[in-house]
């Protein structure tokens, strides 16, 4: 392997979820197109994850690249209150053409974990705007992710273990379990019952939990979290901060249980990956909670960089390759091969669980899985796993033969790790998050 690149050492940079006393030096990347990640010493490695399950189209897309070159020209920032540009009113009102049923007022903000905490913020005060100030607890469920600042952390299951240094600190949420059958389904109903008087909002990962294992529930169990909330007069925020632009299988995953949530939390592939970008969207009833005369019924929240203009020229570049390109189409292709493809995987030592939804591919394991990663660069593609997890989840414009790599690089390194899993003990320093 060459020589790294003379800036790359771990002198000034502080890496995310790593003890930084074992960090290993990251990969250089140059460059990257299409689904290739180019490094400094020539190497390519066939990206598996999409850089956190954003690049929905790909890396260096020519009509992004050429909106944010020509937009970057034009404007690049301007600050959001009292003035007003022509990407971020176009992006809101298609995010509103395209989202189910009323979604129609978005607030703009530049990551996931924001876009949930003014989520739970507008979910607060819906209730204390409409005189019912006592309405102040979340709901959330077992084995959700919602994001890392301090609300985000406060309904995020603390089992999913990335928080546990402030435990004590953030006020923990109810976490109850996703009602599957008719037993966890009576649970959350009397759980709401009780509580319903103080509980302001319920707040799920539609479809698919992420960080939390990338654990899957059915449309009828989504459907169910609706018809309790409704059942008890509560808001429904769903976090499709990773679901959301096609991954499951549709536009957004709330449309395959045929529901509309009060708020949708919008991040990761809304610009493509290209620039951070946000969105939590109301329904007009919960917007309508903060008309009136007096000033305190106004949502105070003003990020600086909210909706950049570049960030909204990317979204609305992507969404033009949502309308004009087969994107769900290639995710109906991508589940189908990967469903095919990792199905030998379930048959070995060692694996407990192969599942696949949309473009996310998983090969769930009995142990820690992190210790694996360095098997994937060695066969030339991009897939970090953890916690138990391998999984995959491709830009939706991967060839058929390059997601074949990638899932032949799972069956292979799984099959290798499980002839050799009786001497492999793998500490809690290979087991950083995602
Ligand atoms: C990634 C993620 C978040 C947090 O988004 P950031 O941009 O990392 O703050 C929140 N919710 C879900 C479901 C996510 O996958």
């Amino acid at each position: 392997m060459a020589e790294p690149p003379n800036w790359l050492n771990l002198d000034h940079v502080w890496l995310p979820y790593a003890q930084m006393a074992a960090a290993p030096q990251p990969l250089p990347v140059v460059s990257a197109a299409g689904v290739r990640l180019k490094l400094a010493d020539g190497r390519e490695l066939i990206d598996g994850i999409s850089s956190w399950w954003t690049a929905c189209h790909g890396y260096g897309h020519p009509h992004i690249v050429a909106a944010v070159q020509q937009q970057a020209a034009q404007l690049s920032h301007v600050m959001f209150a009292g003035l007003a540009h022509a990407p971020a009113y176009t992006l809101a009102a298609r995010l509103a053409a395209k989202l189910p049923g009323d979604l129609d007022h978005v607030f703009f903000s530049e990551s996931g974990s924001v876009a949930v905490e003014i989520a739970l913020k507008m979910a607060l005060q819906y209730w204390r705007n409409r005189g019912e100030p006592a309405r102040r607890k979340i709901l959330a469920f077992r084995h959700g992710y919602h994001g890392d600042t301090f609300m985000a952390m406060a309904v995020t299951d603390p089992a999913v273990g990335m928080h546990d240094a402030f435990r004590g600190i953030v006020p923990p949420a109810l976490l109850a379990e996703l009602p599957r059958d008719a037993a966890t389904s009576a649970a959350l109903d009397a759980l709401l019952e009780r509580e319903a008087p103080q509980l302001a909002a319920v707040i799920i990962e539609p479809l698919v939990q992420g960080a939390g294992g990338l654990r899957l529930h059915d449309a009828a169990t989504l459907a169910r979290v609706r018809a309790a909330c409704d059942r008890h007069h509560l808001l429904l925020i769903a976090d499709e901060i990773m679901t959301g632009f096609g991954r499951t299988g549709t536009l957004f995953a709330c449309e395959q249980a045929g529901i509309v949530p009060d708020i949708v939390c919008l991040s990761k592939a809304l610009t493509a990956g290209t620039l951070p970008l946000a969105a939590s969207v109301a329904r007009r009833h919960v917007f309508a909670a903060f008309l009136g005369t007096e000033f305190e019924r106004a949502l105070m929240h003003g990020p600086t960089f909210m909706a950049n203009a570049l960030a909204c020229a990317a979204a609305n570049a992507s969404l033009d390759l949502f309308d004009a390109e087969p994107r769900l189409a290639q995710v109906a292709a991508i589940e189908a091969q990967l469903a095919r493809e990792l199905e030998p995987c379930r048959a070995l030592p060692g694996v407990v669980d192969v599942r696949v939804k949309g473009a996310i591919g998983v090969v769930e394991l009995a142990t820690p899985a992190a210790g694996l990663r360095a098997d994937f660069i060695e066969r030339g593609v991009w897939l970090r796993p953890f916690g138990n997890i391998v999984y995959v989840m491709p830009p939706f414009v991967i060839e058929p033969a390059d997601l074949a790599t990638l899932t032949a690089a799972i069956c292979e390194v799984v099959a290798a790790r499980s002839r050799h899993a009786t001497h492999e003990p793998h500490g809690r320093d290979a087991h950083d998050v995602v």
